[in-house]
This record gives structure tokens, sequence and C-alpha cells, in this order.
């Protein structure tokens, strides 16, 4: 690897082995895989860390018992079953990268099913993947809102944990933030050989013998600057839902629907000031984009308040969240099943598909770079340039909360 003086604004030189565009949850992931593997590996973000899907997401790390709902299961969607034990290896200092840093917001996730689909589910809850997974929770067990006498449900536990997305970007950054650039934009792309304008100005002409995109939704507009057509993207919008106020404690659960998707799930944060909030995804969300940011409120409101209605509504303050899940096109936009690499003349082209799956995603790249013999070029410190910082969570943020 060879650097100049970053002091001038003529460009500066730097070549590495491998350039990844993009800080969310893969290209962190596989920075932090690839620089362990030896790989001199830079990476280039265009806003703050985790500022895509990540910080949108539930942070729910998913072991596939959903997919059991339809009967489905394909032998593609099991690469998701190891899922939770290589996370929680990390979370314990023990695995492939170092989480021990994240926050666990809980253990556990909770599934509850309203009475009038409990005979529908019950091949569901007899199901392989079902059974050892998930337990029933005597009612003494459960989370508080579940305990209310008007409560006539089921309700069922899930050992797989869901985490605070911002901690893990920032697990994942803080031992790498050298190798993180943060950069205004990409231009003049030949080869493998491109130049960045960096935040401060500063001109970087970079050589990389591998290009890795990892940038979301910006992987599109990246394959078009280097003239590649594929792969194909598709956006997958969500409109989510936020509400703060008497709520009575953080809840992780889901409510169980008529198909694939939960009616509703429910996971939490905290606001700047310290008050619980709740996140809303489900089929809530994917509905929800047809409807207007009020009328997205009201549905939200009529779905709380039909599955509790015990709960205190008057002080609640509710916003919505629109978010595009970016992701490989499928036939007729369907979910992905498992994550994504692309490798076309150098160029690989990645999409997570889930927070969940990013552990996979890197161990497919890596065994394809080490398969292909790329260079790992002598260590050497990389020059000071401009960092990019780490993203707020969406509830965080006071101008979200216009409602
Ligand atoms: C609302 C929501 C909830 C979700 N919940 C869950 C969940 O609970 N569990 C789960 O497993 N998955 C969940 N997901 C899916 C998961 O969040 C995504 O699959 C994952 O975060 C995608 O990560 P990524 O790194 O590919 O992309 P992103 O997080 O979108 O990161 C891409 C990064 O690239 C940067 N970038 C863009 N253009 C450029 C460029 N030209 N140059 C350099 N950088 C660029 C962006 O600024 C961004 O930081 C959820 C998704 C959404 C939207």
């Amino acid at each position: 690897m060879t650097t100049s003086d970053s002091k001038n604004k003529k460009a500066n030189q730097l070549n590495v082995d491998v350039v990844i565009f993009g800080g969310g949850i893969a290209g962190l992931w596989m920075l932090a895989r690839l620089r362990q593997a030896g790989y001199q590996t830079l990476l280039l973000e265009t806003e703050s860390l985790g500022a895509g899907q990540t910080r949108y997401s539930q942070g729910i790390i998913h072991g596939g018992t959903k997919y059991a709902l339809t009967g489905k299961l394909t032998a593609s969607s099991e690469s998701i079953f190891a899922m939770p034990q290589i996370w929680r290896d990390c979370l314990e200092g023990n695995g492939e990268v170092d989480l021990s840093s994240a926050t666990v917001l809980s253990e556990h996730q909770y599934m509850w099913s309203t009475p009038s689909l409990m005979s529908r589910l019950s091949g569901f809850f007899a199901s392989r993947v079902v059974r050892g997974r998930m337990v029933a929770v005597k009612k003494n067990d459960r989370p508080a809102v579940f305990q209310n006498k008007k409560f006539k449900g089921k309700v069922y536990r899930l050992d797989e944990p869901v985490l605070d997305a911002g901690s893990v970007i920032n697990a994942l950054a803080v031992p790498n933030v050298n190798n993180i650039m943060h950069i205004k934009s990409m231009t003049d792309y030949y080869d493998n050989n491109f130049k960045v304008t960096a935040a401060n100005g500063d001109i970087w002409n970079i050589i990389a013998e591998k290009i890795i995109l990892s940038a979301g939704k910006g992987n599109a507009d990246l394959l078009k600057q280097m003239g590649r057509s594929n792969p194909e993207m598709q956006l997958r919008p969500l409109q989510m839902v936020m509400v703060r106020g008497g709520l009575p404690e953080k809840l992780y659960a889901h409510c169980l629907g008529a198909s694939v998707n939960p009616r509703i799930t429910i996971t939490s944060g905290e606001d700047k000031q310290g008050n619980i909030v709740w996140y809303l995804g489900g089929q809530l969300a994917e509905d929800g984009v047809q409807r207007t940011a009020d009328e997205q409120i009201s549905k939200a409101k009529k779905e709380l308040q039909s599955l509790m209605p015990w709960l205190n509504f008057s002080d609640m303050q509710w916003a919505t969240l629109n978010i595009d899940r970016a992701e490989p096109k499928q036939k007729e936009g369907q979910r992905p099943a498992t994550s994504f690499s692309f490798e076309e003349k150098n160029i690989i082209t990645t999409w997570p598909t889930k927070l969940a799956l990013a552990p996979n995603l890197a161990n497919d790249v890596l065994k394809q770079l080490e398969k292909q013999n790329v260079s790992k070029s002598a260590a050497m410190e990389m020059p000071e340039f401009s960092h990019s910082s780490i993203a707020d969570l969406p509830w965080q943020e006071e101008d979200k909360w216009q409602h």
C-alpha cells in the first residue's frame, strides 16, 4: 500500500487490496472480517455510519422461525437458522467479530396470538422448526402488558435476541475507524481506479484489486457510475410508526397474523429524554406505504387499541418513518430468502437483505476472495483522512416527532 501527502489538495494516492462502499451493517461486518483475514481494506461512506437501512432496523436477529408460518422452508432460507448463535458468540466476545460492547435490548422476543387465530396457527406450533424454539409463557411470566385481565390470547417466547442497532454499528466501527473514510463523492471510475472527494475536500486517487458495493440503496447509482447494469436492485418500501408517552414498559413482540408477516412487530428504544418508544413494523408498515402519514398513524392507533385496549392512549405522541429496503431484484418483487453477492469484473455487489444475515454475507465474500487469491499486502498504517461519525437512531432525533 502506498500513500502520499494528504495536506495539499492535489490527488493523494492510496493503493489497497479491497475497497468497500457503504458503512451499514454489511460493509462494517465485511471490513472487520477482511482486515482480520489480512486484506488491506478501506471503507468509503458518504453519510454517517449506519445512516441507511441499518439504523431503521428493528434489531431482531431472526433464526427463521417465521418461515415456518408459510410451511415453505427452502434450502436457502435455512442459512438464517445459524445466525442467532453466530451473533451470540460475537456478543459474548468469542465470535468472528467482537460485539461485546454492543447492547442486547432483549434476549428473546414474544409472539402473541389473538383467540380468533389460535386454531389456524396449530400447524405452525407443531412444525419441526418451531418445536423447541418457542415455548408457551405462563400468565405470571408474561410481559406486564399481557398480564392484563382483558388479554385473551396466548403468548410464546422465542429465544432470539433483539439488539440496539446503533451500538452494533459502534462496536464494529470503533476498532476499524482508521480504515473508514468519509467521502462526498466518487468520480472518474476506470477499471479498479477511481477518485473520491473526502468530506474535508481532499482528493484521493484510489486503486483497489477488488471493489465491494455494500451501499444499500446506493448500490444502483454506484453500478451505473461504473458502467454496469447488473445485478438489478429492488426496493421494498415501508412506513414504520414510532409512539412514545404513557407506554407501560419496553416490549419486543410480534402479533401473529394470517400471513407470513406478523400483523404488527413491536420493538423498543428510548428517545433523548429517556422516554420509552415503541417502534412498530410488520404488516402495518408494509401496507402503510399506501397511506399518508396521518392515515398511517390513525391505522396504528386502531391496531393498538384493538390489540391492547387497556393502554392509556391519551398521552401518546406519534410519528412515521418512510424507508426502503434495498435488495437484489426477485421475481414479482418477493422478499429474498438469503444474503446476496454477485461478482462481475472485480466488482462484488452485495445486499445482506437482513441485518441478521450480515455474517453469512461476509463469509461468502471472504470465501470468494480467498478462492481468487486476492492479494494481502503488507500491513501499513492508513494515512490521515476525514472519518465518518455514527448515525443517531431515528427516535433520538427530535425533528422526526412531528405529531
Ligand atoms: C424498517 C426496517 C426494519 C428492519 N428490521 C430488521 C430486523 O429487525 N432484523 C433484520 O435482520 N433486518 C431488518 N431489516 C433489514 C436490515 O436493516 C437491512 O437488510 C440492513 O440494514 C442492510 O444493511 P446494508 O449495510 O446493506 O445497507 P444500509 O444500512 O442501507 O447501508 C448502506 C450505507 O451505504 C451508504 N452509501 C450510500 N451510497 C453510498 C455511496 N455512493 N458511497 C459510499 N457509501 C454510500 C449509506 O449512507 C449507508 O450508510 C430492516 C430494514 C428496515 C428498513
